[in-house]
């Protein structure tokens, strides 16, 4: 990688976070580096102040770019973020020494398909379907080329390895260490009983895999899609697949495999 120069500072836009942004804008222009006034296409990194959200949807509005980005959290979880603020000068030194990793990131990619077009979707986190008006939905789900259940209940979790602690977590789903480019389909509240059988677990499908779900309509249009937290609807659905998506985010990061770490301080 090319040394980091040109920085774009991404933020909520909360109060809380703006002496944050200011303290962190004066302490790069200190140490000469150029901090753009507008968001820069060819920035070298993006600093996101904030809590996850900052990353679910900046990095969209962003257009999930190549550039690579660290979080600094102001929020309550922080997940994403690997630094606090009283972090900036730590960062601001490994900065100026080149003394940091890249990761990659996975994210799931969608396509939501009607009759007439197919809609291309890009989660950070997941894709989630659900009943519309708390409805039971019915799918039935294709893994590759083979079918593998007919699923009834409240809906399905397409988790990537880093939404694998969230949502997916509390559905019961496995955390997935994020260097391994895999979903992860996690059911929500499946109905078992002489009715409709469902698979319980959760399941890994590797790169190169398509995860299809095909809803059975009992009552009209009743399909809700979430993304990364952001609610979507499409009328008159046929099908929708899901892999791995060919694009990838980049974390930077000045602790190397802080994957465990990070699960030990964030949720233990
Ligand atoms: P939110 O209410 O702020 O998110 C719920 C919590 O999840 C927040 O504490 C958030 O951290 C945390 N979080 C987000 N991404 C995470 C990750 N990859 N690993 C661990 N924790 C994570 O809503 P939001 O900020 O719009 O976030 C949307 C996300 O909420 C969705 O992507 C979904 O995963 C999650 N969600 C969870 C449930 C559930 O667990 N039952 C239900 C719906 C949605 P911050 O405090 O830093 O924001
Ligand atoms: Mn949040």
């Amino acid at each position: 990688m090319q040394k980091i120069q040109k920085i774009n500072i991404l933020h909520n836009y909360q109060k809380p976070s703006e002496r944050v942004v200011d303290e962190l804008r004066k302490k790069l222009l200190a140490a000469n580096f150029e901090v753009s006034e507008n968001y820069d296409d060819h920035a070298d990194l993006n600093i996101c102040v904030g809590g996850d959200g900052v990353i679910l949807i900046g990095m969209k509005e962003v257009g999930f770019p190549e550039i690579p980005f660290i979080g600094i959290n102001t929020g309550h979880l922080g997940f994403f973020q690997e630094l606090c603020p009283e972090d900036i000068d730590r960062l601001v030194s490994h900065l100026k020494d080149d003394d940091y990793q890249l990761e990659q990131l996975y994210l799931v990619e969608s396509a939501v398909c009607t009759e007439d077009q197919c809609i291309p979707l890009t989660g950070i986190n997941e894709i989630v379907i659900k009943g519309i008006n708390s409805k039971v939905i019915h799918l039935n789900i294709n893994i590759g080329d083979e079918t593998l259940e007919s699923y009834s209940g409240d809906g399905i979790i397409v988790s990537t390895p880093m939404g694998s602690t969230a949502y997916n977590m509390s559905a019961g789903g496995s955390l997935v260490y994020p260097t391994l480019g895999v979903l992860q389909m996690t059911a929500l509240a499946p109905i078992n009983s002489r009715v409709y059988r469902s698979l319980t677990n959760s399941v890994i499908v590797p790169f190169n895999m398509t995860i299809e779900l095909i809803p059975e309509y009992r009552d009209e249009n009743s399909i809700l899609i979430v993304v990364d937290g952001v609610q979507l609807t499409y009328r008159d659905i046929t099908n929708l697949k899901f892999w791995v998506s060919e694009r990838k985010l980049t974390r930077l990061t000045t602790h190397e495999h802080h994957f465990w770490a990070n699960i030990k301080k964030k949720f233990l």
